[in-house]
Parts: structure tokens; sequence; C-alpha cells
């Protein structure tokens, strides 16, 4: 499970706080220093880690928390706050438009992030609200990731279209868009192609398939064992194509989990889920809270 060394540190600093009756200024600069190299060694991004821990700073050295029967206590509850608020605070969902119309999702990602497995899994808890999603193959360099789709699909129950190889993405999403309002379909996620760097290509291929159909949300999927590689492919696609929100998979590996404290800071765009194993069941909505406890534990 992710966030196991981070947690284990953390606690250790917080063993110290508690112990002591009352806290000096120096006292909780020494704490602080300790959950810095925690949050550092966890690969949170540098700078996140340095705005966060003058937050809790400014607010851990004032007189409330001298003067409290608790200090210790009370130095914890900021930290665990200023986690919450790191993550984004409120948990964010999948913007849906309303069911009379179509929405459409594009799900972004390198290869090897996954992206085709979470789209599969997101049609599930789709489908679970009474949605009718339907899949759409736009990963035309890999027939691979293609027949993937169509396992994925049918083990959800939920269909998938398929042009082959020889069309374009945007062709296939325009196709797709078509069919879908013919077959009774109200959300059509595309599975786009990934590669093993961003490149211009890439790029290039999802700004054509959001000229070419109605893109309502574009979802990035990265893998939380990348540490900041994660946050910056995040970042990286933001600036280019826009995203809306982002989930991160593979938390349930023995991860750092940096990826999922940093990537709200660094894009502004908030995490949707987490993947937390291959099943398709294996996806959790993401709660700031609930991550905070996880790793304060
Ligand atoms: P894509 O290339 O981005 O489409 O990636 P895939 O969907 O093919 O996934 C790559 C590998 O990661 C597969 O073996 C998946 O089973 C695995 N995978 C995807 N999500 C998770 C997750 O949340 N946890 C774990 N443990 N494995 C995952």
């Amino acid at each position: 499970m992710a966030f196991e060394s981070l947690s284990d540190k953390l606690q250790n600093v917080f063993k110290n706080l508690r112990g002591k009756g009352r806290l000096s200024e120096a006292d909780v600069k020494t704490a602080l220093k300790e959950v810095k190299m925690a949050l550092l060694e966890a690969d949170v991004s540098f700078k996140v880690v340095k705005q966060f821990i003058s937050a809790v700073q400014e607010r851990a050295i004032g007189q409330d928390v001298q003067n409290s029967l608790t200090p210790g206590q009370m130095v914890i509850k900021i930290v665990n706050e200023e986690l919450v608020k790191l993550m984004g605070s409120e948990t964010t969902e999948i913007s849906l438009k309303p069911a009379s119309d179509m929405t459409i999702i594009m799900m972004a990602g390198l290869q090897g992030a996954g992206k085709t497995t979470t789209t599969a899994k997101i049609a599930g808890k789709l489908k679970a609200k009474g949605r009718k999603p339907l899949l759409v193959a736009c990963d035309v360099y890999r027939p691979a990731a293609i027949k993937q789709l169509q396992i994925n699909g049918e083990k959800q129950g939920v269909p998938v279209f398929s042009m082959g190889e020889n069309h374009k993405p945007a062709d296939i999403a325009k196709a797709a868009v078509a069919y879908a309002a013919k077959n009774d379909q109200n959300v059509i996620i595309l599975d786009t192609a990934g590669r093993l760097h961003i490149d211009e290509d890439m790029m290039s291929e999802l700004i054509e398939i959001k000229d070419a159909v109605d893109v309502h949300q574009t979802i990035l999927v990265v893998d939380a064992m990348t540490g900041q590689d994660a946050v910056n492919v995040a970042g990286m696609f933001n600036d280019k194509i826009g995203i809306d929100g982002v989930i991160i998979t593979k938390l349930d590996g023995d991860t750092r989990g940096g990826a999922a404290l940093s990537i709200r800071a660094v894009t502004g765009k908030p995490v949707l889920y987490v993947g937390m194993g291959e099943k398709l069941s294996d996806l959790e909505q993401f709660y700031p809270d609930r991550m905070a406890s996880r790793i304060l534990g």
C-alpha cells in the first residue's frame, strides 16, 4: 500500500510532539523539518513541500498552539487540515451532461499508465449510475489495445465501438458519436493512444479529437509508481491540451505516493479517482480527507 513509509515517519514525529507538555517555537520548527524530509522522501514536489511547510508553520507557531493544553495535538490537527487542503479539500465527480444529452469523455495518458483499464473501470461506474456508456477504441497503433478494450468492455457489459487500425482517431470519434446517438448511448468514453513519452504527435492527435467532437471532460491517467514524473506529465498535458481531472493508478502498489499529494497543487486540477488494483472494480473515488487520514495513520 502507498504511503507506508511516509506514514511511519510522520507517526514518529507526532509521537515526539505528543510527548511534550509545552511546545517552544524551536520544537515546532524541528518537528516540521522532519515532516518536510518525510514529504520529500515520499516524492512530493519540492515547491509543494515548501509551501505546505510554511502554511503549517505559520499556523503552528501562533499563540493558540502555545497556550493550548495539548499543543502537540494541535500541530497534528493543523498538519492534517493542510494535507486535506493540499489535495483539494472536496471530492470532485466527473462532470456529466444531463442524461438526455451526449457526454463525451476523452481519456489520455502515457502508455502503460493504466488508461485502457481505467477507461473500462469508469464505464462500470457510469453504468452503475444508470448511464449508457459506449467505449471507443481510438488507439489505432496497438491492435492489442483495441482487443483489450473489447475484452474489458465485455466484462463490464458495456458496448465497444471500434473501426480497426486504419482510420484517424478523430474520424473514429466522430463516427462513434453518430453510432452512440443511433444506439441510445449517452456517454462516450474515448480511449486514446498513449506513447512512452510525451511527444508532439500524441498531443496533436488529442487536439484533433477535441476539434472534431465536443469533448466535455478530458481525463488524464497517470501512474503513481512514476512519482514526480506523473506530476510533470500532468502539468504538460494540462498546458498542451487542457485537462479537467486526473486519475492516479497503482496506488495499491508499493509506491511512495507523492503524486497524490502534489498533482492538485501543481496543476490546479482535481484528482477524481485512484486505481487500487488490476480488477475492473478496483477504482475508488478520491476523498482528500480520507487520504489524509490514511497518510497520518
Ligand atoms: P495503458 O497502456 O495506459 O492503456 O495501460 P493498461 O490499461 O494496459 O495498464 C497497464 C498495466 O497496469 C496493466 O497490467 C494493468 O492491469 C495495470 N494497472 C492498471 N491500473 C492499475 C491499478 O490501479 N493497480 C495495479 N496494481 N495495476 C494497474
